[in-house]
């Protein structure tokens, strides 16, 4: 009776995707009433200027910045 389990490992490798681009994106959380946000953008300084305009034109200034890429994971040999 009884059972006997391997456990394989194997490693791996996470690259960036050369075709995936960065996205960026910001939101306004300074009041629970704002909803604006910048959308999704592919360069951070077109989000930057997003949020300091809106800084400029409402005063408010804390935001959430969300940075995302693609990767790909490549398998390695067994360990
Ligand atoms: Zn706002």
């Amino acid at each position: 009776m009884g059972t006997t389990t391997t456990m394989r490992f194997r490693n791996y490798e996470i690259k960036p995707d050369p075709t995936g681009q960065v996205r960026v994106s910001m939101a306004c959380v300074s009041d629970e009433v704002c909803t604006e946000a910048s959308g999704q953008q592919s360069e951070p300084e077109a989000v930057s200027r997003w949020a300091a305009r809106h800084m400029l034109e409402t005063g408010h200034s804390q935001f959430r910045r969300r940075y995302s890429d693609r990767v790909q994971v490549e398998a390695g040999e067994w360990q």
